[in-house]
């Protein structure tokens, strides 16, 4: 069983989070760059079917800049055998669309039978690279599983909506992405630290997809044309009870339109 994990390099969101306002770009250097929570959860679910099933390989692979390799380590420190960074100029600035050509273009060229992803990162919060990556894949797509059985024909899970829980089933192969309510990921050892500087760490350009790549991230794609900060928030009102505080508060209410 050959299981790709996707992993995204996301700011910390304990840190500073900022985009720069001309280029519509993240600042990179704002902040600490890390893994996603939610692509290491993605790992755990793959190594612990890896743990117990051998003969199974699991791959990371992640698309972004220059730094990501660092991250990467981590979850070959973690028990990862290999991993992928796809790295190419013509990236920066990616929308949806050209990250998810690229990484089923990247997951062509390498061969899988399952892909896990998170259902969302942090930072971009389109939850839409698993449906389109299987999509481009033409292979079945199981998302937001908040559990993942996995057997060597089949995944299996759990999906919860408001309206209640329902259980998927994908032949394989086929993309799957959890939620956050799969376990916590476990901490790289230091003998997995150790190792993971010995395991290999492939880098892929576009060129390196370009035969199973329609893209050239010259391609047309969506580009952000303007943002703006959010507003500072305005200072709340303060009622104080002098015996009119209920009609003032109603009154509070109609003005902004909450009754
Ligand atoms: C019109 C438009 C313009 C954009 N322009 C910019 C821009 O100029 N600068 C900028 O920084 N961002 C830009 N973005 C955001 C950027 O395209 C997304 O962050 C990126 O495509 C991934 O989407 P997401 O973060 O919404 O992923 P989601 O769909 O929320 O991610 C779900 C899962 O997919 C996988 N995944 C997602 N991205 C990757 C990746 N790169 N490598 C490996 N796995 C991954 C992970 O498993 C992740 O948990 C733009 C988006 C749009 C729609």
């Amino acid at each position: 069983m050959k299981i790709v994990v996707l992993v995204k390099e996301v700011p910390d969101t304990w840190g500073d989070r900022r985009l720069n306002l001309e280029t519509g770009l993240l600042e990179r250097g704002a902040g600490e760059l890390v893994l996603d929570e939610i692509g290491e959860r993605a790992i755990e679910v793959a190594l612990t079917y890896a743990e117990a099933n051998s003969g199974s390989e699991v791959v990371v692979l992640a698309m972004g800049p220059a730094s990501v390799p660092t991250n990467l380590r981590k979850g070959l420190a973690m028990g990862a055998d290999r991993a992928i960074h796809i790295l190419d100029d013509a990236l920066i600035g990616a929308d949806t669309t050209l990250t998810a050509t690229t990484l089923a273009a990247a997951l062509s060229h390498e061969g899988f039978d399952l892909v896990i992803a998170g259902n969302v990162s942090t930072d971009g919060g389109g939850a839409v690279i698993p449906s389109m990556v299987a999509e481009l894949l033409d292979v079945p797509a199981a998302t937001g599983l908040s559990t993942v059985a996995i057997t060597a024909t089949d995944v299996t899970g759990r999906r919860d909506t408001e309206v209640g829980s329902y259980t998927v089933k994908a032949a394989l192969p086929a993309v799957v992405s959890i939620t956050e309510a799969l376990p916590d990921a476990r901490f790289p050892s230091f003998k997995g630290i150790m190792a993971a500087k010995k395991k290999p760490l492939d880098t892929l350009t576009l060129a390196d997809l370009a035969a199973t790549s329609g893209a050239s991230g010259e391609d047309a794609h969506s580009i952000v044309i303007s943002l703006a900060e959010r507003p500072a928030r305005a200072a709340g009102v303060t009622i104080v009870d002098e015996g009119d505080a209920g009609t003032q508060l109603a009154e509070f209410l109609a003005k902004n339109q909450l009754i």
